[in-house]
């Protein structure tokens, strides 16, 4: 893949805006909280796939109202992460070991392949990152993303 070093908030911003017609015809609110990370050695155009699938199983498992709050933030050195939480009803325990896998839905037919969050966790393997699910009874899925920061030349 074609990595470059880029703003991940510039990224966000562009996707929001893509879903920002569908966000607002189901009157879900958007919150985001974006504080200042590094660059981080992105392909922009896959990365922007893996936020659309995250947005949208969020607004999918939402339905109508609620919230989403995209998170982006440095965590130690030379860690970026990127959250997408909804306050939806959240994935079931039993649930959570096969969210990754290919084909697992839980949508009815023809709304959902299933191929969704396995691609998600291909693209981020692709850029030496990590996705993993935080989800708790009755409070929503988190979805957590970690890249390693583009290194500085110094
Ligand atoms: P699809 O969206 O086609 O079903 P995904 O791979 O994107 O496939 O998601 C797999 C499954 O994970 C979904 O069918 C759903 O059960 C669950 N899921 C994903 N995101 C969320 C979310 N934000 N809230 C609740 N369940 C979710
Ligand atoms: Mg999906």
């Amino acid at each position: 893949p074609q990595l470059r070093p880029t703003d991940l908030q510039a990224v966000l911003e562009d996707v929001l805006l893509l879903l920002h017609y569908e966000l607002q015809k189901r009157s879900i609110h958007l919150v985001r909280c974006f504080h200042p990370v590094p660059a981080v050695a992105a392909d922009v155009n896959k990365l922007k796939q893996v936020f659309i699938n995250l947005l949208q199983n969020a607004a999918q498992a939402l339905g109508r109202d609620g919230v989403i709050c995209v998170k982006l933030k440095q965590a130690g050195e030379n860690q970026v992460v990127v959250e997408v939480a909804d306050n939806g009803p959240g994935i079931a325990e039993d649930l959570r070991g096969r969210i990754f896998e290919p084909f697992f839905t839980t949508k009815q037919e023809g709304e959902g392949t299933g191929l969704g969050l396995y691609l998600c966790r291909q693209i981020v393997q692709e850029h030496d990152g990590e996705i993993e699910l935080d989800s708790r009874p009755g409070m929503g899925a988190l979805f957590r993303l970690t890249f390693p920061a583009h290194p500085v030349n110094k």
